[in-house]
Formats: structure tokens, C-alpha cells, sequence
């Protein structure tokens, strides 16, 4: 497995739309081991999640953690993701981003999504996630799209450097 090079705010590729996939390509070798890859980079940098464009690659592939705590994260790909709100209630909470390294800041979204994709055989799934989990989902799936977490700040006020956000913020936010 490869540590692959991650992209920084200001890259074009974090601002292009990656396109859908097919199965076959899917269960290509090549797609399995950029998968391996991502979800290796994903781990090497602390992220909660981390998608295609991040890594150079315009497709629309997400891998992200969806349990967060003590226990051993599970790392999930999405393959081709579509999410659906459940309701109309958004919630903000914190967000960071590996393109967007030392900064928080939060976002509204949406509490309850349900989420389908593609699993790593190409096999469809659904997913119905609220709070953390529907954040990160959002906000993968957003990276797809060209949207950085920056363009869904409604109040630049919260933005913070990471040490600040740990010395500030970080306890009296916990959910
Ligand atoms: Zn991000």
C-alpha cells in the first residue's frame, strides 16, 4: 500500500466535478488498490474521511470512518454516493479537512441523511446515519462535487487554527 500525496486548497482538482464509475472498473485491480491506498492515506493523516479528487483522482469514490470512540474505526468506501436528506432539520457542528490542513471551522448540515452507493465489489448498499457520521458523508460526497467545507460556512466567525480549536473550543463542543 501506497501513502498517496493529498491536495491542498488552491488545487483544481478539488474544484472539478469527478466523474461516476462503472462496475467493471470497480472490481478492477487498479480500483481495488487505489481504494487500499486512500484508505491507508486516510489513516497516515488522522482524517475522518477522505475522497478521490483529494488524491488526484476525479472519480466519485469516498472512504470514510463511521464509528468514531474507543473502538477499532471501520473504514467504508462509497462508490458513486448519493444522499438524500431525512427531514429538513441541519445541525453545525465542527469541521476540518486534509486539503485544508490546521483549520476548523463549523458547518451546517443536514442531521439525517440516508446515504446509497456502491460497495468495493460494486454491490449497491444504503445507509441511514445521523450527526457525526451524516456530517462526514456530506462532506465527502461534497468533495465530489467541487464543494469545499469553506463554501457551506454561514459565519466565518467560528474558524479556528487547530491548537486554538483544542485550547477553545474542543471540550464545550462534544455532542
Ligand atoms: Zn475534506
Amino acid at each position: 500500500m501506497s501513502i498517496l500525496k493529498v491536495a491542498r486548497m488552491g488545487h483544481p482538482v478539488l474544484r472539478t466535478r469527478a466523474r461516476a464509475l462503472d462496475v467493471g472498473e470497480v472490481r478492477s485491480a487498479m480500483f481495488q488498490t487505489l481504494i487500499d491506498d486512500m484508505i491507508a492515506t486516510m489513516i497516515e493523516y488522522e482524517g475522518i474521511g477522505l475522497a478521490g479528487p483529494q488524491v488526484h483522482e476525479g472519480v466519485r469514490l469516498f472512504v470514510a470512518g463511521m464509528e468514531s470512540g474507543h473502538e477499532k474505526m471501520r473504514v467504508v468506501p462509497f462508490i458513486n454516493p448519493v444522499i438524500t436528506p431525512v427531514g429538513e432539520e441541519t445541525v453545525d457542528g465542527w469541521e476540518g479537512c486534509l486539503s485544508i490542513p490546521d483549520i476548523r471551522g463549523k458547518v451546517p448540515r443536514f442531521k439525517h441523511v440516508v446515504v446509497k452507493a456502491l460497495d468495493r465489489r460494486g454491490q449497491p448498499f444504503e445507509l441511514d446515519l445521523s450527526d457525526f457520521p451524516a456530517r462526514v458523508v456530506q462532506h465527502e460526497t461534497d468533495h465530489l462535487d467541487g464543494t469545499l467545507f469553506f463554501d457551506r460556512i454561514k459565519d466565518f466567525r467560528s474558524l479556528t487554527y487547530l491548537e486554538e480549536y483544542g485550547r477553545y473550543h474542543a471540550e464545550r463542543e462534544e455532542e
